[in-house]
Protein backbone atom coordinates (compact mmCIF):
# COMPACT_ATOMS: atom_id res chain seq x y z
CA UNK A 1 0.00 0.00 0.00
CA UNK A 2 2.69 2.19 1.29
CA UNK A 3 4.70 2.03 -2.18
CA UNK A 4 1.98 2.59 -4.08
CA UNK A 5 0.82 5.24 -2.05
CA UNK A 6 4.47 6.71 -3.23
CA UNK A 7 4.58 5.87 -6.78
CA UNK A 8 0.88 7.94 -7.14
CA UNK A 9 2.13 10.42 -5.68
CA UNK A 10 5.52 10.69 -7.19
CA UNK A 11 3.86 10.53 -10.16
CA UNK A 12 1.61 13.40 -9.80
CA UNK A 13 4.68 15.73 -8.31
CA UNK A 14 6.59 14.95 -11.47
CA UNK A 15 3.05 16.20 -13.58
CA UNK A 16 2.97 19.19 -11.16
CA UNK A 17 6.68 20.33 -11.59
CA UNK A 18 7.26 19.42 -15.38
CA UNK A 19 4.39 21.47 -16.06
CA UNK A 20 5.72 24.38 -13.71
CA UNK A 21 8.53 24.42 -15.86
CA UNK A 22 7.27 24.25 -19.26
CA UNK A 23 5.08 26.97 -18.11
CA UNK A 24 7.80 28.94 -17.23
CA UNK A 25 9.74 28.55 -20.32
CA UNK A 26 7.50 29.72 -22.54
CA UNK A 27 8.00 28.78 -25.96
CA UNK A 28 11.40 27.97 -25.38
CA UNK A 29 10.34 24.89 -23.01
CA UNK A 30 7.56 23.77 -25.91
CA UNK A 31 10.06 23.15 -28.65
CA UNK A 32 11.10 19.29 -29.04
CA UNK A 33 14.39 20.09 -28.78
CA UNK A 34 14.65 21.45 -24.84
CA UNK A 35 15.05 19.46 -22.28
CA UNK A 36 12.27 20.42 -20.71
CA UNK A 37 9.56 19.50 -23.53
CA UNK A 38 11.45 16.08 -22.78
CA UNK A 39 11.07 15.84 -18.94
CA UNK A 40 7.31 17.23 -19.66
CA UNK A 41 6.40 13.64 -21.75
CA UNK A 42 9.14 11.35 -19.96
CA UNK A 43 7.31 12.45 -16.54
CA UNK A 44 4.15 11.35 -17.88
CA UNK A 45 5.33 7.75 -17.88
CA UNK A 46 4.95 7.47 -14.02
CA UNK A 47 1.55 7.76 -14.13
CA UNK A 48 1.01 5.31 -16.83
CA UNK A 49 4.04 2.42 -16.80
CA UNK A 50 4.08 -0.21 -14.26
CA UNK A 51 0.41 0.35 -13.59
CA UNK A 52 -1.91 3.91 -14.33
CA UNK A 53 -2.53 6.14 -11.57
CA UNK A 54 -6.17 4.68 -11.54
CA UNK A 55 -4.70 1.12 -10.84
CA UNK A 56 -2.84 2.69 -7.08
CA UNK A 57 -5.90 3.76 -6.34
CA UNK A 58 -7.63 0.96 -6.64
CA UNK A 59 -5.09 -1.10 -4.74
CA UNK A 60 -4.70 1.32 -2.50
CA UNK A 61 -8.65 1.32 -1.50
CA UNK A 62 -8.60 -2.18 -1.93
CA UNK A 63 -5.73 -2.47 1.21
CA UNK A 64 -7.79 0.14 2.88
CA UNK A 65 -11.06 -1.49 2.66
CA UNK A 66 -12.69 1.47 1.18
CA UNK A 67 -12.93 -0.10 -2.60
CA UNK A 68 -16.55 0.37 -3.66
CA UNK A 69 -18.39 -3.00 -4.21
CA UNK A 70 -20.19 -3.48 -7.78
CA UNK A 71 -24.10 -3.93 -7.73
CA UNK A 72 -23.66 -6.30 -10.44
CA UNK A 73 -21.99 -9.27 -8.33
C1 LIG B 1 7.94 3.88 -22.61
C2 LIG B 1 7.24 2.66 -22.04
C3 LIG B 1 8.01 1.62 -21.54
C4 LIG B 1 7.41 0.48 -21.04
N1 LIG B 1 8.21 -0.51 -20.56
C5 LIG B 1 7.66 -1.64 -20.12
C6 LIG B 1 8.48 -2.70 -19.64
O1 LIG B 1 9.71 -2.61 -19.63
N2 LIG B 1 7.89 -3.82 -19.18
C7 LIG B 1 6.53 -3.96 -19.18
O2 LIG B 1 6.04 -5.01 -18.74
N3 LIG B 1 5.72 -2.97 -19.62
C8 LIG B 1 6.24 -1.82 -20.09
N4 LIG B 1 5.44 -0.81 -20.56
C9 LIG B 1 3.99 -1.02 -20.54
C10 LIG B 1 3.36 -0.27 -19.37
O3 LIG B 1 3.59 -0.96 -18.16
C11 LIG B 1 1.86 -0.12 -19.68
O4 LIG B 1 1.77 0.90 -20.66
C12 LIG B 1 1.10 0.25 -18.42
O5 LIG B 1 0.98 -0.84 -17.54
C13 LIG B 1 -0.31 0.74 -18.75
O6 LIG B 1 -0.98 -0.20 -19.53
P1 LIG B 1 -1.64 0.22 -20.92
O7 LIG B 1 -0.67 1.03 -21.72
O8 LIG B 1 -2.21 -1.02 -21.51
O9 LIG B 1 -2.78 1.22 -20.53
P2 LIG B 1 -4.25 0.81 -20.08
O10 LIG B 1 -4.22 -0.28 -19.08
O11 LIG B 1 -5.07 0.65 -21.33
O12 LIG B 1 -4.64 2.15 -19.35
C14 LIG B 1 -5.02 3.32 -20.06
C15 LIG B 1 -5.74 4.22 -19.10
O13 LIG B 1 -6.95 3.57 -18.70
C16 LIG B 1 -7.22 3.87 -17.33
N5 LIG B 1 -7.28 2.64 -16.51
C17 LIG B 1 -6.58 1.49 -16.71
N6 LIG B 1 -6.88 0.58 -15.76
C18 LIG B 1 -7.78 1.16 -14.94
C19 LIG B 1 -8.49 0.73 -13.79
N7 LIG B 1 -8.29 -0.48 -13.25
N8 LIG B 1 -9.36 1.60 -13.20
C20 LIG B 1 -9.56 2.83 -13.74
N9 LIG B 1 -8.91 3.31 -14.83
C21 LIG B 1 -8.06 2.49 -15.44
C22 LIG B 1 -6.12 4.79 -16.85
O14 LIG B 1 -6.49 6.14 -16.99
C23 LIG B 1 -4.98 4.48 -17.79
O15 LIG B 1 -4.06 5.54 -17.90
C24 LIG B 1 6.00 0.35 -21.04
C25 LIG B 1 5.23 1.41 -21.53
C26 LIG B 1 5.82 2.55 -22.03
C27 LIG B 1 4.96 3.67 -22.57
Amino acid sequence: MLASMAKLKAGRMMRLVTDGCLQYWGGAGYLWESPTARAFRDSRLASIGGGADEVMLQIISKAMGTLPRSNHG
